[in-house]
């Protein structure tokens, strides 16, 4: 934006003239750089995610909403890691100025970002269709990050909070599910304003083998680890199943686990297949349970621990029984798709 508008723009809405930054932010906003200081000793984290109209969002959703979304994604792959959040920049290109948009985008993205002390350093702002993008920068202990790569056979396999919601309150929108209220507008913050799990992501720092954020769905980013790993995995559906929050509404809590009942074939498959859940996924050794229980209790965040990494490749899912289900968890790429919720 080469209009006189874009300064005044960054002023009133980012600028955040009179906030106090912290000490480690020597220079915000308003340089040709940002200047930053790290504590000494640590490696930097850094990972840029972008959000784009009509792909990773509906054009017509609060900007509020945007403005969270945009940066708890973004440190969602600071908490995959392990890291603690330092700062973050923001480019932002927008289709006009208008003014209540921007004071709830703004609103959105600094009230997460005053959550995780994570303060906005710098950015770029210009005029074009509706697309943001954020670049965190986090650090961790030299050697302690959680990598992919680090899973190892007879591992457990845990994920946090639940998984799930997000892709059944899209399914929802589009009037292809539904849930009676709260519920549903439960689901719906799950989809739109996830929480990044950083304290969990640092709490596991020594004592996960390997993690990753869920950001494309259960079975795709579990992949991403074992074939970083050069392993398999096997997981147990009756467990899996209960991590979706409105499972109990599908008959779950009165029945048996029946997946030719289509509600809980469905809701498996939010569990394995859903995207935008933003918890995360890691592995362990089964003599660190009560490390793993330590790591959530410290950061307040429940994990579930659904299944074991093996020697192989590819995820075997196994019923009750100790079986592998027959299910079409091979096409779970055509679902993302259904959800856009892919890439
Ligand atoms: P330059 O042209 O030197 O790249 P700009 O004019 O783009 O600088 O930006 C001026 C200052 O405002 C810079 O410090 C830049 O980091 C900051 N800035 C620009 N856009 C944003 C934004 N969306 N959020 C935060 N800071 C921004
Ligand atoms: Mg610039």
């Amino acid at each position: 934006m080469s209009s006189p508008g874009e300064f005044e723009l960054i002023a009133q809405y980012f600028a955040r003239a009179g906030h106090p930054l912290p000490t480690r932010v020597v220079l915000g906003i308003g340089d040709d750089c940002a200047l930053l200081q790290p504590t000494p000793g640590m490696q930097w984290a850094i990972s840029s995610d972008m959000l784009v109209s009509g792909r990773h969002f509906f054009p017509d959703v609060s900007s509020r909403t945007l403005g969270h979304k945009a940066l708890a994604v973004n440190l969602s792959d600071l908490a995959a890691c392990g890291a603690k959040p330092v700062g973050f920049t923001l480019a932002l290109s927008l289709p006009d100025a208008d003014a209540d948009w921007l004071r709830e985008f703004s609103q959105g993205l600094f009230t997460l970002a005053d959550a995780h002390d994570c303060p906005l350093v710098g950015g770029d702002t210009t005029r074009g269709p509706l697309n943001i993008c954020i670049t965190v920068f986090g650090e961790v202990p030299p050697g302690q990050a959680l990598l992919r790569s680090g899973a190892r056979a007879g591992d457990d396999i845990w994920v946090s909070g639940t998984l799930g919601d997000a892709a059944q309150a899209l399914h929802c929108l589009w009037g292809r599910d539904e849930l009676p209220e709260p519920e549903k507008t439960r689901a719906r913050q799950r989809l739109e304003q996830p929480s990044p799990r950083v304290a969990l992501g640092q709490a596991l720092r020594g004592v996960a083998h390997a993690a990753a954020d869920v950001s494309d769905g259960l079975l795709g980013d579990l992949g991403h680890i074992l074939k970083a790993s050069g392993t398999g995995a096997e997981l147990q559906a009756d467990v899996a199943i209960t991590l979706i929050a409105n499972c109990a509404y599908s008959n779950w809590a009165s029945g048996t686990f029946d997946l030719k009942t289509g509600h809980q074939a469905r809701d498996l498959r939010y569990v394995l297949c859903g995207g935008d859940d933003y918890e995360l996924v890691f592995t362990a050794l089964p003599a660190r349970r009560e490390a793993v229980a330590a790591a959530a209790a410290q950061s307040q965040t429940p994990v579930t621990r659904i299944g074991r990494v093996v020697a192989g490749t590819g995820v075997r899912v196994l019923g009750p029984d100790g079986q592998p289900l027959q299910g079409d968890w091979a096409s779970f790429d055509h679902f993302k798709a259904a959800t856009g919720s892919g890439l």
